[in-house]
C-alpha cells in the first residue's frame, strides 16, 4: 500500500516523460503498480480536491482551527472506502458545533458533513479518502501514546494561522474559568475574582504545541500542573479572547 504522495509524485514523473522503469527506479513503485496508476482515469478523480495528491491551495486559516480541534477532540477512523473525520463536541457549545462544520466544509468544499448526537454530544463527522493525508498524526492507539509532530507544511500554516490554531485547540480541550485570589491590601483583606484559560490535554507533545503557538500569538504562559497550561495574567488573557473569541 503506497500512500498519496507517493502516488502524487510518481504520476508527476510519468507526466514530466519519465519511462515506467525509471519512475520505478524513483519512487520504489512497482511497474505494473505504475501502469495501474496511469491507466486509471479515476486515480486522478480521487486526488481531486486534496491538497497533497492534486496540490489543490487550503484555506489556511480553516486549516490552521480544524487541526486544533483535530488534535483535541477528533479522530480518523477507517470506513470501507474511505476516512471518517470525527469531532466531537459538547452539545451545550452550538457556536462551536457550527465552526467545526464550517470549517471542514472550508477545507473540503465538495464534502458534505454530518451531526450525529449522542447524549451530552454531537459528533461533526465527514467522510474522504484524503482526510489522512491531511491529518497525518493520525495512527494506532490514543493520541497520548504516540508521537505527535507535524510535518513541515503544517508548520508552515500554523507559523502562519497561530490564532486558529489556538482556537481550535482551546475550544476543544480548553476552558475559560474564574479564578479568585485573596490578597491584603493596607492591611484590609481583599478577595479579587479574574478570568483565565486553560488548556489540558495528556499527551505532552500537543501541549508542547499549544506552548509554541501560544509563543507565537505572544501569549504568555505557564504550565499549572502536569497536563494542563494556564494564561492567567490579565493582558495575556484579553490577548486570547481577542484571538479565539468565546467558547460556546
Ligand atoms: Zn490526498
Amino acid at each position: 500500500m503506497h500512500d498519496a504522495s507517493t502516488r502524487h509524485l510518481a504520476l508527476a514523473l510519468l507526466e514530466q516523460g519519465l519511462t515506467l522503469s525509471q519512475a520505478s527506479r524513483e519512487t520504489g513503485v512497482s511497474r505494473s503498480t505504475l501502469r495501474a496508476w496511469r491507466s486509471d482515469p479515476r486515480a486522478t478523480e480521487r486526488g481531486t480536491g486534496c491538497h497533497l495528491c492534486a496540490s489543490v491551495p487550503l484555506d489556511a486559516p480553516a486549516y490552521a482551527a480544524l487541526l486544533g480541534y483535530y488534535l483535541g477532540d477528533g479522530c480518523l477512523s477507517r470506513a470501507q472506502r474511505y476516512w471518517a473525520l470525527r469531532v466531537s463536541c459538547d452539545a451545550k457549545l452550538p457556536g462551536i458545533i457550527d465552526d467545526v462544520a464550517r470549517l471542514i466544509t472550508a477545507v473540503r468544499p465538495t464534502g458534505r458533513v454530518f451531526r450525529i448526537r449522542a447524549p451530552g454530544v454531537v459528533v461533526v463527522q465527514s467522510h474522504w479518502q484524503h482526510w489522512t493525508c491531511l491529518f497525518p498524526q493520525h495512527g494506532p492507539g490514543r493520541k497520548h501514546q504516540r508521537p505527535i509532530v507535524l510535518e513541515d507544511w503544517q508548520r508552515a500554516i500554523v507559523e502562519e494561522q497561530p490564532g486558529p490554531f489556538l482556537r481550535g485547540l482551546f475550544h476543544s480541550d480548553g476552558c475559560r474559568a474564574r479564578n479568585w485570589a485573596r490578597r491584603t491590601v493596607a492591611g484590609v483583606p481583599k478577595r479579587y475574582d479574574y478570568p483565565r484559560w486553560q488548556f489540558t490535554n495528556v499527551s505532552t507533545d500537543i501541549r508542547e504545541l499549544c506552548c509554541w503557538a501560544l509563543d507565537m500569538a505572544e501569549v504568555p504562559w505557564r504550565q499549572s500542573n502536569a497536563t494542563t497550561i494556564s494564561v492567567s495574567r490579565r493582558e495575556a488573557v484579553a490577548r486570547l479572547d481577542e484571538l479565539i473569541g468565546p467558547k460556546r
